[in-house]
């Protein structure tokens, strides 16, 4: 720096050379800022770029080079000057849609219409399918308008993402569902009655329930076995799922009880049904010889019903067809009785 006092008697030859010296100095000075920030940005694992109001390239960085040339990008559509907003749909797939939402994301940070923007987004450079994110927000500064732009790759993290989306679906599939016959739960069951019985006012949607129980099953676990009467459960949970109607559901309820739900049928329906269901699981065959007469594996339901106005609870409900599977288990077995 020149001391200013120093000033007066200088001659014009050292003003000269101190002045060369001192832009020189300012010229390294700025170089070696530039070049400081250059470094600065290539250090870093972002892809980034500065672009101007128009959304022209004015500077970026290696990674993004690199980034650029990985993804489909040519060496003529990376460097300063080039408009971004023309050359970057590509990147974002094929179908052009998340491409026109990424520019009129960055359009809208550069006219100010809102101070960031930000996009997770798959790209497919024809080996594998990657995962990045593109963030564009306003350069702080007095000067005129830029923004960055920045591309950070995160398939490590959406795989992990995806992975966990897809076990928790498993898991709560597995959680509602019954291992040994395949069968709804009990769980999916209260699920879907808790919606079906909100229905009955609001829709003024009547339905049906029907409790179905294997009849004489410990002895025929105590004669056969245990892994018998598992075969046994799976083989009517089977028979009464085939002979739903659509739009029925059966769950297994537990131990050697079902239950099926009959949504928009009436009680009569629902006796055809379920008689249909019981004579299925009789014409299998399955030998019972551990029951009193000896015979076939069979089963007896009971059925109630909710209708708009009854004011029934689901518990009422349940209960309907639980007294009615009594009086079918007392007048006999493989029968089925209706709550009237
Ligand atoms: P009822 O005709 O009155 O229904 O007589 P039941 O013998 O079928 O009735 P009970 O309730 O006395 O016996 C039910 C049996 O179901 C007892 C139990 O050993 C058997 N059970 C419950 N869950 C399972 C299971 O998952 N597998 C097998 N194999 N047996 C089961
Ligand atoms: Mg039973
Ligand atoms: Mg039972």
């Amino acid at each position: 720096m020149i001391p200013l006092d120093d000033r007066d008697e200088m001659d014009d030859d050292t003003i000269h050379d101190v002045m060369e010296s001192v832009n020189l100095r300012e010229f390294e000075v700025v170089r070696e800022a530039r070049d400081f920030l250059q470094c600065t940005l290539n250090a870093l694992t972002l892809s980034i770029a500065i672009l101007d109001e128009r959304g022209r390239i004015l500077a970026y960085n290696e990674s993004w080079k690199r980034f650029a040339l990985e993804n489909g990008g040519n060496p003529t559509s990376i460097g300063s000057g080039i408009e971004y907003l023309s050359i970057c749909m590509p990147f974002f797939g094929d179908e052009g849609e998340a491409g026109r939402f990424v520019v009129e994301g960055i359009q809208d940070v550069l006219r100010q219409r809102r101070p960031a923007f930000y996009l997770e987004y798959p790209c497919d450079n024809g080996d594998e399918e990657r995962w990045f994110t593109i963030r564009v927000t306003r350069f702080d500064w007095k000067g005129p308008m830029r923004v960055v732009v920045a591309h950070e790759e995160i398939t490590d993290r959406k795989r992990y993402e995806l992975m966990l989306a897809h076990l928790n679906q498993e898991l709560q599939q597995e959680a509602r569902h019954d291992p040994l016959t395949g069968l709804a739960n009990r769980l999916q069951m209260e699920e879907d009655l808790e919606m079906m019985h909100g229905r009955v006012e609001r829709y003024g949607h009547s339905f049906c329930v029907a409790f179905c129980d294997v009849d004489k099953f410990k002895p025929y676990n105590d004669h056969y076995g245990h892994a018998a009467g598992d075969e046994v459960l799976q083989a009517v949970g089977q028979t009464l799922a085939d002979q739903s109607r659509i739009g029925d559901r059966t769950y297994r309820y537990g131990g050697e009880e079902f239950l099926v739900v009959l949504p928009e049928q009436t009680l009569d329906t629902a006796l055809l049904t379920l008689n249909r269901m019981r004579a299925a699981v009789e014409a299998k065959g399955i030998p019972h010889e551990a029951k009193e007469p000896p015979g076939v594996v069979t089963v007896s339901a009971g059925i109630a019903e909710v209708r708009p106005g009854s004011g029934k609870s689901l518990d009422e409900l349940l209960k309907d067809a639980d007294d009615a599977l009594y009086r079918a288990k007392a007048s006999g077995r493989n029968r089925v009785e209706v709550h009237t």
